[in-house]
């Protein structure tokens, strides 16, 4: 008989800036229902802030997480556009993506911010997926295992093993995501494996324990083989997490794969 994976591998969608209320709760209903019947795998949705507390409420007793796109490290004061992470918990998410390439690129966000989010997340009892990836000059310049090492270091270095132990991290190249390119089984996994060795060397076999996601432009006809990698263990998923079809057939294909490697 198959045995659960472990970790248990997470499926979470990131809808970016995408959705009305009405169409974020339609999403995140319909996601629900045609996911209901997966229950070796964890999966969670990313609605925009301003159905995030309407989707928790919609989700309340399913299995169907919630995840905010981001979160601001102090709880309260003159911060003015800033959503506390301690107003994501009370809003009802689960987790917190942090760090995604758009916040750095766009955003000017920093591994030392990435660093204050996590910590301010996990006091919090939320879980944050820190993104962390290299761009396509990174990547070409032979750079991408040590700019993954770098982000990685900077956003955990401050981190309790007991709280290093909680996060997820997602890697995701920069040019594979939203570009319809995505980095074969066999380079996910090497970059997956470095973040595990790099892991493992603060703590031990308990790095064994943390779910490194792959993202970058997964669909419902890739994954399977995403999955078959060692140390990936589950998506974060941008496009492909637009539609219950999609994202359901997404998950679907994600979970057999888990059990079957
Ligand atoms: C993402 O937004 O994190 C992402 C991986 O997007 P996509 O799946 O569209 O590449």
């Amino acid at each position: 008989m198959s045995q659960p994976r472990v970790p248990r591998p997470l499926f979470c969608g990131n809808w970016k800036l995408w959705g009305s209320l009405s169409e974020s709760l339609a999403l995140a209903a319909g996601v629900r229902d045609a996911t209901a019947g997966v229950t070796t795998v964890d999966v969670a949705v990313g609605p925009g802030f301003v159905a995030l507390a309407a989707v928790a409420e919609k989700l309340k007793s399913s299995a169907l997480g919630v995840a905010a796109q981001d979160g601001y490290w102090e709880v309260k004061g003159a911060f003015t556009g800033e959503v506390a992470m301690a107003q994501i918990a009370d809003a009802g998410a689960r987790y917190v993506i942090i760090g995604h390439s758009e916040r750095r690129q766009f955003f000017s966000e920093t591994d030392a911010n990435v660093a204050r989010k996590a910590k301010a997340a996990l006091g919090l009892h939320l879980t944050p997926i820190i993104c962390i990836g290299e761009t396509l000059a990174e990547r070409d310049a032979g750079q991408a295992l040590a700019r993954v090492a770098g982000q990685l270091d900077g956003a955990t270095r401050e981190l309790s093993e007991a709280e290093l132990v909680k996060v997820v991290i997602a890697y995701e190249p920069v040019w594979a995501i939203g570009t319809g390119r995505n980095a074969t089984p066999e380079q996910a996994q090497e970059v997956h494996a470095a973040i595990r060795a790099q892991l493992t060397s603060r703590l031990k076999s308990k790095a064994q324990e943390i779910r490194i996601l792959y993202g970058g432009s997964v669909k419902p006809d890739n994954v399977a083989s995403l999955m078959g990698q060692k140390d990936i263990d589950g998506a974060l998923v941008g496009g492909a997490s637009l539609t219950v079809e999609s994202f359901a057939k997404l998950v679907k294909e994600g979970a057999s794969a888990c059990i079957r490697s």
